[in-house]
């Protein structure tokens, strides 16, 4: 397929990067999201090198290389006696390993280098898709203002309550896990001594409880990403703020280095965390899914949003290389269905690297040239 017209339908990672991948290819893209603007909103996001692999192809990889951090090595460590039970090399290391680094970027940062990276007058945002239609001969998009636009096919990358997965396959709602997660970002030089050229991740006392700490925009600041458990759920949000002290008790058993870190940083936004089961499969006709829309996950592995991009990597090469939609979109599930569902138990399974340090069938993936499945 070399040319057509799709529909995106959100402009998160990975609408954002279908359509930058696409539009490549000569297809003409329209992305739709129901944000009236892009707002600078979320804090860190840890991008494996398999997610920037991608970044790096589709060209807003080099710019975030300024704004980010390359952790030295990605450490393991028990919460209260702080031991340590893994060290892998990252930092350069990583980079002529796997082709590309690990980077630890703002979210805001890392959607701004997408967007300015997207096909001329291809978003249209404050469109809110209501529903989706197919016939033999295209899909019709509804909007909730009612008005209705028609395209050769559609991608739903419209997160985890995605109107285009209710459409093609009802209602199954998100599960919520039982977990909130933390994450704030403070000055750097307010945390002396602390091992900050390590991507460091201390194991709690339970499943849920759990400290991350990185720096971030060339080691000027720190991020720093807790879990615990929540009976309460709430919608998840990337902008609530929470109370700093209920977190900083919830962690008081943690090591002093730990809690160091939770006494620096302040006003952390929270997140309740939500998965669903893994879809057999996600897409029918002209219509796919992509990202959150098909596979969301716990963030444990910090997979999510790397799977989101090589779906989009995965789905632009299956569009170049196939005679027409169908069996694109046959050839893009097949593809995908495997590793995501896999990373999505892996993540569930909560456990990825705690002792291991073997991470190279999820870092060492190459979405440009892993073999593309065809589908039945
Ligand atoms: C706390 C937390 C930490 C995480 N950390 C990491 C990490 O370190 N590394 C990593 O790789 N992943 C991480 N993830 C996962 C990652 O954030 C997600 O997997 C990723 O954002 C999914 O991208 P997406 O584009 O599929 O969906 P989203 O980012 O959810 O984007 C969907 C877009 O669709 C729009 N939309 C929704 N409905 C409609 C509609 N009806 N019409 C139009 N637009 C619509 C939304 O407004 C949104 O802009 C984390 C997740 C959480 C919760």
């Amino acid at each position: 397929m070399t040319s057509g017209k799709v529909a995106i339908v959100g402009a998160g990672i990975g609408g954002m990067a279908a359509a930058i991948a696409l539009a490549r290819n000569g297809i003409e893209v329209c992305i739709f999201e129901q944000a009236p603007q892009l707002r600078r909103v979320g804090a860190a996001i840890n991008l494996t090198p398999n997610a920037v692999k991608v970044l790096d192809e589709l060209g807003p990889g080099p710019s975030l290389r300024d704004r980010s951090f390359s952790p030295n090595y990605r450490v393991s460590r028990t919460w209260d006696s702080g031991a340590e039970t893994s060290r892998i090399e990252m930092g350069a290391a990583a980079e002529r390993k796997y082709g590309s680094p690990q980077l630890i970027v703002h979210r805001a940062d890392l959607l701004s280098a997408m967007l300015a990276a997207l096909p001329q007058h291809s978003l249209r945002v404050g469109e809110r898709l209501a529903a989706v239609t197919q016939d033999e001969d295209g899909v019709e998009l509804t909007f909730q203002d009612g008005r209705q636009r028609r395209f050769d096919a559609v991608v739903g990358a419209d997160g985890i309550h995605s109107t285009v997965r209710h459409s093609l396959f009802g209602d199954d709602k998100p599960i919520y896990t039982g977990m909130a997660a933390y994450r704030a970002i403070f000055p750097a030089d307010r945390i002396q001594d602390y091992e900050i050229e390590s991507f460091v991740k201390w194991w709690g006392p339970t499943p849920s409880s759990q400290l991350v700490t990185s720096a971030i925009n060339g080691g000027r600041e720190m991020f720093v990403f807790a879990t615990k458990a929540e009976p309460e759920s709430s919608r998840e949000s990337w902008s609530a703020e929470c109370d700093i002290d209920g977190l900083r008790a919830a962690f008081s058993d943690y090591h002093p280095e730990a809690q160091r870190v939770l006494a620096s940083c302040d006003s952390p936004f929270k997140t309740a965390l939500y998965i669903r089961e893994p879809l057999a499969a996600w897409s029918a006709g002209r219509i796919t899914l992509l990202g959150d829309a098909c596979h969301p996950m716990v963030p444990f592995m910090a997979q999510g949003g790397a799977m989101a991009l090589e779906d989009a990597a995965i789905l632009s090469r299956c569009v170049a290389e196939s005679a027409d939609v169908h069996s694109a979109f046959r050839a893009y599930e097949a593809t995908r269905l495997p590793r995501s569902r896999r990373i999505q138990k892996v993540s569930s399974d909560n456990d990825w690297l705690r002792t291991g340090s073997n991470a190279d069938w999820v870092y060492g993936y190459d979405a440009w040239s892993a073999p593309l499945e065809r589908g039945a």
